[in-house]
């Protein structure tokens, strides 16, 4: 049995998702308009990445007879148009996220519930590779500095990356 705490927290982290979504949505958005149109690729399948993160919790509680209940989610607000500045915003979010990740698969482990913790454990180790991604865009836009040929070779890159 899903305990009900476990519901709450997993419906807010449901939330948290499609803002997650919402915000790479609006990056991907500035970057393209600001002519990173491979950024802005990248960005925009981490858009689409995250929506499938929100799909997932929401299979997880039909499956274990629970109900997913939607709730407003925050516009992304003012994102920074510079990329390295983009990427650093990426990285503190997705910091925020795998904090909110933790404490529920936490809270899964009091209540004794083994399932949802098992549950738990795909996104622990998602967080670790969406950490070290943009990490990694961070130091290349860093490296980069004020270079426009390296900031437009690190576009170029960027725009490779395939929806998975
Ligand atoms: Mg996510």
């Amino acid at each position: 049995m899903i305990s009900e705490k476990v519901v709450k927290a997993v419906n807010d982290q449901i939330n948290m998702e499609y803002y997650s979504a919402f915000l790479y949505l609006g990056m991907s958005n500035e970057m393209d308009a600001k002519g990173y149109r491979g950024y802005g690729k990248w960005l925009f399948l981490q858009y689409k990445e995250e929506m499938e993160h929100a799909e997932k919790f929401i299979g997880f509680l039909q499956t274990r007879g629970a109900e997913p209940v939607l709730s407003t989610i925050n516009a992304p607000g003012k994102v920074p148009s510079v990329p390295l500045d983009v990427a650093k915003a990426a990285y503190e979010h997705e910091m925020k996220v795998s904090a909110s990740i933790d404490k529920i698969y936490e809270l899964a482990n009091k209540e004794g519930d083994h399932a949802s913790a098992s549950f738990l454990k795909w996104f622990i180790d998602e967080q670790v590779e969406e950490e070290e991604n943009t990490r990694n865009i961070i130091d290349m836009f860093g490296a980069a500095g004020k270079d426009v040929n390296a900031l437009f070779a690190i576009d170029h890159h960027l725009g490779k990356r395939e929806d998975e």
